[in-house]
């Protein structure tokens, strides 16, 4: 087989303890599912579970120990950070019940789900799709996966974020909306879900701007940590 012009490499996250890598397929996104993030962008209540994507060649990959380039985006004068866990799909399926749904999962990270904050209010003021918002350049970092089975008592982990060293994050795991269990029964109603598939599940509230210069430090206890330094 012959290609027109060499095809892009494929996009893989280390994984700790391996020197396999986890090969990307598809990054998923859960909107909204911590009540106090819901309620700082102006909604309550228990709704449904919904989803958007970014493409696979968004992830801004960090290495273990390392901290990653985050160049500013383009056509933003907000450009938020929301510190989420991510789900990384080891055994694909459809219709997978939420009892059984944790045999999917390979294992967890920690990432971000870098948000043109005002292009995406200005979509969603006039009902167009979020994709300018959301799935722009580098907008998913991610740093090194952790097996589930080394990742401890995830479920009820602390999640944060700083930004220069203060605290602009903080929650837990459990008060996840949609657990993910429950996420990925959602979510494979609507797509056959395959391994290598990435799911973001969510930010809890503190959502605010970044701007050039500024470092920032997500953690989720039991799986470590990511170090991003957003340059000009
Ligand atoms: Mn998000």
């Amino acid at each position: 087989m012959s290609y027109l012009f060499t095809p892009p490499a494929p996009i893989s996250v280390p994984i700790r303890g391996l020197s396999e890598r986890f090969p990307v397929r598809r990054i998923y996104c859960v909107g909204r599912n911590y009540e106090e993030h819901a309620k700082e962008m102006g909604f309550t209540g228990r709704e449904p579970p919904f989803f958007f994507l970014k493409p696979a060649d968004a992830l801004v990959v960090v290495e273990d120990g390392q901290t990653g380039a985050l160049p500013y985006p383009s056509l933003t004068q907000n450009y938020h950070h929301e510190i989420e866990l991510v789900v990384a799909i080891g055994q694909g399926g459809r219709n997978i019940p939420a009892a059984q749904a944790l045999e999917h999962v390979y294992g967890y990270a920690v990432g971000l789900d870098m948000t043109r904050r005002d292009l995406q209010n200005e979509m969603k003021k006039q009902g167009r799709p979020w994709c300018i918002g959301k799935a722009f350049d580098h907008s998913a970092p991610i740093g090194a996966i952790t097996p589930a089975a080394q990742a401890g008592d995830i479920m009820n982990a602390e999640i944060s974020l700083q930004v220069n060293g203060a605290d602009r994050q903080r929650s837990h795991i459990s008060k996840l909306i949609w657990n993910i269990a429950e996420t990925i029964e959602h979510l494979s109603t609507a797509w056959e879900l395959q391994p290598g598939d990435l799911i973001y599940s969510g930010t809890p509230e503190g959502v605010a701007a970044v701007v050039p210069g500024d470092t920032l430090v997500g953690q989720v206890t039991g799986i470590g940590s990511l170090t991003m330094k957003v340059s000009p």
